[in-house]
C-alpha cells in the first residue's frame, strides 16, 4: 500500500490501486477481466479463498481483479481502511442505507441532498417503518437538536446539488457520534481532491463515479469508502443483492481517474473565475459558488475543502425559465444534459436534472427556483467558456 500521507494526489490518482497486482503478460495498465468466475485446480486453495483466509476471486458479483483496483484507487484517494464499488452512485447508497438502517431506526439529514437520494428518503424508507428526519441544511441547531434525539444515521452532502449549500462535516460528525451514528457523506460534488470527509470524522464517505471519478461521462458506477468493518458489512449486502460495478465500467473508471487531480483543479480555478464574472453580470441575479466571499457556507468550506471549492456552481438568470430556455441553447461549448462532472461543460436546470422526480412543489420548497440553471465547470479553457456565456446572455437582453 502507499504512504498517502506522504504521497500527493495526483501520485496516488496514478499509482494507487495498482502496484499489487501480477501484472497479466506484463501489460502496464489494469486488464479488463471480464471473468464471471475464477477458476482453480485443487479444493483446498478454492475452499480457503471462498473463506477468505487467502487472497483470491471466486465470482465477480462479489469480487472482480479490475473492479479491485478501482476500489483500492479510491480508497487511497479518501485515507480510507476499505473500499468496496457500485453499479451506481445509487446503488451506492440505496446499499449503504439498507445495511444500516432496520425498521424502528432514524435517520437524520438535510433537505438538499441529490434528488434521487431525496426519493429514498420521501419514498421509500417511510413504509419500512424507518423514520426520516429532513432538516434545513446550514439549520445547525435543527440539526442537531434532531440529532441529539437520537438517530441510527446521519446522512450529508456537501456542496449540495443544485443548490451549492455548504454543511460542516466536523461539526456535525462530533454531535453524531455522541449518540452513537453512523455519519455517511456523499462527497460526489467535493471529489477526494478537495475533502476528505473521514478526516473531517465521517465513518463512510461515498462517491458516485459516474462524475468526476470517471470524469468522462462514459462509465456508471459508485463507491464506498470507511473502516474495514462497515465497509464490510454493506459489501456483504450488496455482495448478496448484486449491484455490482462491471469490469468494463471499472476500466474506464480507473483510466478517468489518472487525471482526476489534473482536470479538478483545473475545474477549481475556472468555476471560481466563472463564479466571479457571473456575479459581476447584470442579468444574473444570484450566483451560488461556495468560493465565493458572499458565499454563506464560504468560511466553512474553506476549512473543510483542502485545495478548492469545485467545479460546480449554480445562478439564475433574470427572467426565469423563459430566459434561460432561450440562453442555455445558445452556449456552444456546453451540453445541455443530466450528469456532471465531465471534461465537458455541462448545464441544465435542475427540473430536467437532479430533481426531476421532484413535484414543482418540492422544489419550490427546496428553495430552486424553476430559472436556476446548474453549471458543471468542463476544463475547456475559461477564456471560451466567458466568451460562449457572454454572447448566450446578450441573446436574453
Ligand atoms: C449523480 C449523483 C448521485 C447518483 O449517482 P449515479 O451514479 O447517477 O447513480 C448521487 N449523489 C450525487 C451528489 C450525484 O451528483
Amino acid at each position: 500500500m502507499l504512504e498517502k500521507k506522504q504521497i500527493g494526489k495526483s501520485t496516488l490518482s496514478i499509482w494507487a490501486g495498482e502496484q499489487e497486482y501480477e501484472l497479466y503478460e506484463r501489460s502496464t495498465q489494469v486488464p479488463v477481466v471480464h471473468s464471471v468466475s475464477f477458476a482453480y485446480k485443487d479444493i483446498d486453495t478454492w475452499h480457503k479463498v471462498a473463506l477468505g483466509e487467502t487472497d483470491g476471486h471466486i465470482y465477480s458479483r462479489n469480487t472482480n481483479p479490475t473492479v479491485r483496483a478501482f476500489e483500492d484507487k479510491v480508497k487511497e484517494l479518501e485515507g480510507a481502511q476499505s473500499a468496496t464499488s457500485f453499479a451506481s452512485g445509487m446503488a451506492a447508497i440505496s446499499n449503504t442505507l439498507a445495511t444500516f438502517l432496520m425498521p424502528g431506526d432514524r435517520i437524520v439529514s438535510i433537505k438538499d441532498s441529490y434528488g434521487g437520494t431525496n426519493v429514498i428518503f420521501n419514498e421509500f424508507l417511510p413504509p419500512l417503518n424507518i423514520d426520516v428526519c429532513l432538516c434545513e441544511t446550514g439549520d445547525y441547531e435543527q440539526i442537531e437538536s434532531e440529532i441529539n434525539k437520537g438517530c441510527t444515521v446521519l446522512y450529508l452532502e456537501t456542496p449540495t446539488n443544485p443548490t451549492i449549500k455548504i454543511t460542516d462535516i466536523k461539526r456535525l460528525s462530533s454531535v453524531a457520534k455522541k449518540v452513537g451514528a453512523i455519519v455517511v457523506v456523499d462527497n460526489t460534488f467535493a471529489t477526494p481532491i478537495n475533502q476528505n470527509p473521514l478526516e473531517l470524522g465521517a465513518d463512510i464517505v461515498l462517491h458516485s463515479a459516474s462524475k468526476y471519478l470517471g470524469g468522462h461521462a462514459d462509465a456508471l458506477g459508485g463507491v464506498i469508502c470507511g473502516n474495514e468493518e462497515l465497509v464490510k458489512k454493506v459489501y456483504h449486502y450488496r455482495e448478496i443483492n448484486g449491484a455490482a460495478l462491471a469490469p468494463m465500467d471499472a476500466y474506464s473508471l480507473l483510466r478517468g481517474m489518472k487525471t482526476l487531480k489534473l482536470r479538478v483543479e483545473h475545474q477549481n480555478e475556472s468555476a471560481m473565475i466563472i463564479a466571479r464574472y457571473l456575479q459581476n453580470h447584470p442579468l444574473i441575479e444570484q450566483v451560488n459558488y461556495p468560493g465565493l466571499e458572499s458565499h454563506p457556507g464560504h468560511e466553512i468550506a474553506k476549512k473543510q475543502m483542502n485545495s478548492g471549492y469545485g467545479g460546480m456552481l449554480s445562478f439564475a438568470a433574470k427572467g426565469g425559465l423563459e430566459a434561460i430556455k432561450i440562453f442555455l441553447p445558445r452556449l456552444k461549448y456546453a451540453h445541455m444534459a443530466a450528469n456532471l462532472g465531465c471534461v465537458e461543460t455541462v448545464v441544465g436546470p435542475p427540473l430536467t436534472t437532479s430533481h426531476v422526480e421532484c413535484s414543482a412543489e418540492e422544489r419550490s420548497a427546496a428553495g430552486i427556483p424553476d430559472g436556476l440553471v446548474r453549471y458543471s465547470t468542463g476544463i475547456e479553457d475559461v477564456e471560451d467558456l466567458i466568451a460562449d456565456l457572454e454572447q448566450a446572455l446578450a441573446a436574453i437582453s
